[in-house]
């Protein structure tokens, strides 16, 4: 038997069900798939599978997305977090509509040309929907390979140990399988169906292969002018957080020692994918604010608010109390 056969036989038996692998007519597959790589871009299966069904439910068809607004997508995508994902969706199924009959483009430079949509996810997304031999390498998919082939050794390409006529099913078995057996730590080695096979179960000492993922640690100022007698911040898009542009945000400056006009309100940390910000939060009641801020009201929440904003509402909105 082959890795593949292996890898495809232990699949099919120990699988999850996962809402976007439930089989559907060839549209509601495309826009299944399309929206659930989009929503697992940086973010685990399991706190997807929420967002994606409550999505699917409000907003059924990539033709129902296209025509919906953008506020109501990202009001969907709330708490998911990387909200730009949100908005190349919405992007995306516009043009898919547009300019391409609502079918999903089975070339890959086409594809790529699709907003959101890098190497990876076109790569997925050809193998899951066109059945095309791509390998997606994800980091569970990366960590598979690496450990199956010595990566010392340079006389095997790991990709030409898989091949098989079920490419789509493959990609995603190599994805389940990094992450529910051959795991970065302690890999499950003694349920694997592959060990024979396996450079890094088979060498002794085993080849260590330490994974380091880079947690940065940043401190910010947040300056909140708050209205007295009402429930209002002042808010501006003209903030320079990156993973947040564009969105109402108060103040925010890297920490400094010298905010003396400012009060003290709290310190707290706020962890956002590979980021970690210890922030400081500093108020100020006053009745003007600089230009290029607005009003906002702390008890508006019927419209899209990036949760690291609304921890912010939460935590002034105890002055009021
Ligand atoms: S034997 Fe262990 S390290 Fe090798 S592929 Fe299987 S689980 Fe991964």
């Amino acid at each position: 038997m082959n890795l593949s056969k292996k890898i495809l036989s232990w699949y099919d038996n120990n699988k999850r069900t996962l809402p976007w692998r439930i089989s559907q007519n060839f549209r509601k597959k495309q826009y299944y798939r399309l929206l659930s790589e989009f929503m697992l871009q940086q973010t685990q299966v399991k706190t997807v599978i929420p967002y994606f069904n409550n999505f699917v439910k409000k907003i059924p068809s990539l033709k129902a997305l296209s025509k919906s607004k953008e506020k109501k997508v990202l009001k969907l995508w709330e708490g998911l977090g990387y909200y730009s994902r949100a908005k190349n969706l919405h992007k995306t199924s516009r043009i898919l509509i547009n300019k391409h009959k609502g079918i999903i483009p089975e070339n890959f430079a086409e594809l790529k040309a699709l907003p959101g949509i890098g190497d990876y996810t076109a790569n997925v997304l050809l193998a899951l929907i066109y059945n095309q031999p791509r390998v997606a390498i994800d980091g569970n998919v990366k960590r598979v390979l690496t450990r199956i082939v010595n990566p010392n050794s340079q006389d095997q390409d790991p990709i030409n140990l898989f091949k098989t006529k079920r490419n789509g099913d493959l990609a995603e078995a190599l994805m389940e399988f990094g992450s529910m057996i051959c795991k970065p730590k302690e890999p499950k080695c003694n349920e694997c169906k592959i060990k024979e096979a396996c450079e890094y179960y088979n060498s002794e000492p085993k080849i260590k292969l330490k994974r380091k993922i880079k947690i940065q640690s940043k401190s910010y100022d947040i300056f909140c002018y708050l209205k007295r007698n009402k429930k209002q911040i002042a808010l501006t898009k003209n903030n320079d957080l990156s993973f947040l542009k564009k969105f109402n945000l108060p103040k925010i400056k890297e920490a400094s020692k010298k905010n003396k006009n400012w009060k003290f309100l709290c310190n707290y940390k706020n962890s956002i994918s590979n980021k970690k910000l210890n922030i400081n939060l500093y108020y100020k009641f006053s009745t003007r604010i600089p230009v290029q801020y607005n009003w906002y009201s702390l008890k508006k929440n019927n419209e899209f608010i990036p949760s690291f904003t609304k921890k912010i509402f939460k935590k002034v909105s105890y002055l009021y109390l």
